[in-house]
């Protein structure tokens, strides 16, 4: 049965459980009323006419207005006339009167007419007791008929109010016991009802809904799976290292090239924790290790191998879930620059030989032994003469480069005078200076104390230093040079008024092969970064000031 029909039943029947009530309510009470009514009006009245009819016959004939009396209630009684037998008493009432009134002195009609009177009184008092039965009888039947069905309304009714809310709160329950389920996502469960109404309807909808959610939430599996698979297999694809990390640290996968390179299978150390895995373990170690150095040097594939650490944190909604550490393998690009360095190397060294040779040839060739040279001629020679030095500078520069990028910087150092080796840097651009007309001047303290250093290589320093300035410094200009003692250390400075470094490229061009755009790129690119190289190989450090327009200092510190 629908709900709905449940419902009208319910309310329906309270309906008609009021509708009864109030009709067989007011169907008693209209016929007890109605029998008071008959007894009042029929009989009571009639005993009022009678005894004042009694009242005007003690009266006559003496009190004539006693006859009027009489004659008033006799009419009021004629036309009252209800129950067997009382018309005849009324009619003899009537006939005994019209005598009495002919003769009023004859005491005959006085008895007959008092017989009369107590005759319908007589009538009246016997119906009044009869009708009054009758009413009693009404009274006992409405009330027992409306015991009997008060007792069975009561009856239906505590039946349906202990039954009826069932009705509506037991399917309710068992919708929501199924909702609950479906939002714990046991999409596979039912809702079953028994009766066949809207409650059946709406789990029916709601069944539907969870066989919905369930094919969604297996084709999402799916595909998730899939996609899982598919990015699994590129990972393990790849030559790269991989590894991934919850936001707690613990492992959550890793590709078949770090198993490799860690010596650990993937299902062996798979949701550990990462640190506990670092302790025995020292390629992990270092790779959770937040360190500025990208670089490892590793032993994989039988050899010295390079990777490249990376580190990409994963987020969610801007909140950091976990970081995945890519090794990139790039020893290829290392044996490449290893390749470069050493080619380098060779080239460089196996020209400063030639270079050397053409320099003494020229010598040979600007003495008189050699015969005069005209004036062209020694044009000619001077310029090839700059040309070789420049070879030989270059030369010179590279085979430094080569021995800094091998590690092979051989180092000498011992005490030495910071006078020496500003000497020895004077000496190397005395003619550059000259050529310029570029005054040096220096600003060094008497007693300053040995620093410990490689000279030549410190000279070097000052030498690239002096070259650069000169190169910038237009002629005769001012270069001035420092030397001061700052606590245990001492400080060689090269000042220039040249054209300056713009402020963006102060730390580039200490990077090799940099060359500030713009400034003529005459050199290498190399002196400065190879100058770096020198003075930290020595315990010491490189800086410069410089405005632009205004000029450059470039100064390094070394230890006493
Ligand atoms: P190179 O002089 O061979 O180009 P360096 O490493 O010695 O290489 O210098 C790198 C760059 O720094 C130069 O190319 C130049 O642009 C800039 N530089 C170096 N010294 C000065 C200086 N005193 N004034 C202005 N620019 C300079």
């Amino acid at each position: 049965m629908k709900l709905k029909t449940k419902l009208t039943v319910g309310i329906g029947f309270l309906f008609i459980v009021i509708l009864v009530f109030g009709i067989l309510g007011i169907v008693s009470i209209n016929r007890l009323s109605i029998d008071a009514d008959k007894i009042l009006k029929n009989n009571y009245e009639t005993l009022v006419y009678d005894n004042n009819m009694l009242r005007a016959l003690d009266e006559l004939p003496e009190n004539k207005k006693a006859f009027a009396d009489f004659e008033a209630n006799l009419t009021k009684q004629e036309k009252n006339i209800t129950e067997f037998g009382e018309e005849e008493a009324t009619k003899s009432l009537r006939t005994n009167f019209e005598e009495l009134k002919q003769k009023p002195k004859d005491s005959s009609n006085y008895r007959e007419l008092r017989q009369s009177i107590q005759i319908i009184n007589n009538l009246n008092q016997n119906a009044i007791l009869h009708k009054n039965e009758t009413a009693q009888k009404t009274a006992s039947s409405a009330i027992f008929w409306l015991t009997i069905i008060f007792s069975v309304l009561t009856i239906i009714s505590f039946t349906l109010t202990i039954n009826f809310p069932d009705v509506i709160s037991t399917p309710v329950k068992t919708l929501s016991r199924g909702i609950r389920e479906i939002a714990n996502k046991n999409y596979s469960n039912r809702i079953h009802m028994e009766q066949d109404d809207e409650f059946k309807e709406l789990a029916d909808s709601i069944n539907t809904m969870a066989e919905k959610l369930h094919e969604y939430e297996h084709s999402n599996l799916a595909k998730i799976k899939f996609e899982k698979s598919r990015i699994e297999t590129i990972i393990n694809q790849m030559k790269d290292g991989i590894m991934g990390f919850d936001e707690r640290k613990n492992i959550l996968f890793l590709n078949a090239v770090s198993e490799k390179m860690l010596g650990l299978k993937e299902k062996e150390i798979i949701g550990q924790y990462a640190p506990d895995i670092a302790l025995k373990n020292d390629l992990m170690r270092r790779l959770l290790q937040n360190d500025d150095h990208h670089e490892l040097k590793i032993y994989a594939d039988n050899k010295e191998s390079y990777f490249n650490k990376d580190i990409i944190k994963v987020s969610n909604d801007e909140q950091v879930i976990g970081e995945v550490i890519v090794l990139r393998n790039i020893t290829p690009f290392h044996e490449l620059n290893e390749a470069k360095t050493n080619f380098i190397a060779t080239v460089s060294h196996e020209l400063k030989t030639p270079i050397s040779a053409i320099k003494m040839s020229l010598q040979l060739l600007q003495s008189s032994s050699t015969g005069e040279l005209n004036e062209e001629q020694q044009q000619l020679i001077e310029g090839i003469k700059d040309d070789s030095n420049r070879l030989l500078k270059i030369t010179g520069e590279l085979l430094n480069m080569s021995q800094v990028e091998t590690g092979n910087i051989q180092l000498s150092i011992q005490p030495c005078r910071p006078y020496d080796i500003l000497q020895y840097a004077l000496d190397a651009v005395k003619v550059q200076a000259d050529q310029k007309q570029v005054t040096i001047k220096i600003n060094a303290i008497a007693g300053l104390p040995n620093v410990k250093a490689d000279k030549e290589k410190t000279a070097w320093v000052l030498i690239n230093f002096l070259t650069n300035a000169l190169r910038y410094t237009p002629e005769n200009g001012e270069i001035q040079i420092e030397i001061l003692k700052e606590s245990n250390k001492v400080l060689f400075a090269v000042k220039d008024y040249g054209i300056g470094i713009d402020t963006k490229y102060k730390d580039k061009i200490f990077e090799r092969y940099f060359q500030v755009p713009g400034n003529g790129k005459t050199g290498t690119g190399l002196g400065l970064s190879i100058s770096k190289e020198f003075i930290e190989a020595q315990g010491g450090s490189i800086h410069v000031d410089s405005e632009i327009g205004v000029g450059s200092r470039f100064y390094f510190t070394l230890m006493v």
